[in-house]
């Protein structure tokens, strides 16, 4: 399964691999049947999809918090593949997709007990638990 032209694509041709797409408009989640055969990633790739659908409903306030977060950053430690190949090292400010996907990879680590994640990142997110349901 592959992603080209944001659309999602099958069998061999142009694109990314991805084993996962959220459809947010449409509510809709696909997922690639070969991730049925490794538990673990599936249990990440879920919660890094379901995420998308939350940071599509966090108010703009909380997302420049989690931005600013990232900002102070010098050196991420990088939570997952999605937002380490967005990101720019020597970009002064990080696009948007990092962003985003820097929040999904992040949010789906911490459903691993062992996953390094920073305290900052930490602490936001346990604000934001903390604050209210997230809105999915
Ligand atoms: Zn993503």
């Amino acid at each position: 399964m592959r992603a080209y032209r944001g659309k999602l694509e099958f069998g061999p041709g142009p694109g990314m691999d991805v084993f996962a797409a959220s459809f947010l408009p449409r509510r809709e989640i696909v997922f690639d049947s070969d991730l049925l055969a490794h538990a673990p990633d599936f249990v990440n790739i879920v919660a890094h999809e379901i995420y998308h659908f939350v940071w599509r409903r966090l108010s703009n306030a909380e997302r420049k918090a989690w931005a600013a977060v990232l900002q102070k950053e010098k050196r991420p430690r990088h939570t997952g593949l999605s937002s380490e190949i967005r990101y720019r090292p020597d970009a002064p400010q990080q696009s948007k997709a990092y962003i985003c996907e820097a929040f999904c990879d992040t949010a789906a680590a911490l459903t691993n007990p062992n996953a390094a994640i920073s305290s900052q990142r930490r602490r936001y997110f346990s604000h934001l638990y903390n604050k209210r349901r997230l809105p999915v």
